[in-house]
């Protein structure tokens, strides 16, 4: 069945947005090596790294589908940030908004009776799922370290212990 323009044009969207929290995420490997955060860059990079794989998914879906895929501007992201505390709480922030995001193009998925995008969509909605209760937990642990710089850098040291994506069990 071939897709209709008006999931196309939300997938398309949704792919814009999974690039631009890519692009985003990239501003912020560039915040902690500028503070010399050497953990926290790295967990940032595969950050980056499975946001990119999130609009490569999304992206192959519409080619799968007969579909035409619109590359859209990706908006210019900012690396000035207050404390680390500021930039996972940008991040969680950003995340909300592409659960709000997805939960969007579900619903209209739904409204068409678009029972494959559904599908491929459960992996997305079950991954932000994932994504807010991460930030959440991890800014949760900044907060609690507070101004305890030793504290930070024990968290410092953990973040560089980040698995790759495929090594982490998919919801
Ligand atoms: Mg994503």
């Amino acid at each position: 069945m071939a897709i209709d323009p008006k999931i196309q044009a939300a997938i398309n969207q949704q792919i814009n947005h999974e690039m631009t929290a890519a692009y985003n995420y990239l501003a912020m490997v560039v915040y902690f090596e500028q503070i010399n955060l050497a953990g926290f860059a790295f967990w940032m990079r595969k950050q980056h790294e499975e946001e990119l794989a999130h609009a490569t998914k999304l992206f192959q879906y519409l080619l799968d589908r007969g579909g035409k895929v619109e590359l859209e501007t990706i908006p210019k992201p900012s690396s000035e940030f207050g404390s680390v505390a500021d930039v996972f709480q940008a991040a969680l922030s950003m995340e909300q908004q592409n659960t709000a995001s997805i939960n969007g193009v579900y619903s209209l998925a739904k409204q068409l009776d678009d029972y494959a995008t559904l599908s491929h969509l459960q992996w997305f909605l079950d991954e932000q799922v994932e994504e807010e209760k991460t930030m959440e937990e991890t800014l949760g642990l900044i907060r609690f370290a507070g101004d305890d710089k030793s504290a930070l850098l024990t968290l410092n040291s953990q973040m560089a212990n980040r698995p790759d994506e495929g090594a982490q069990p998919e919801g």
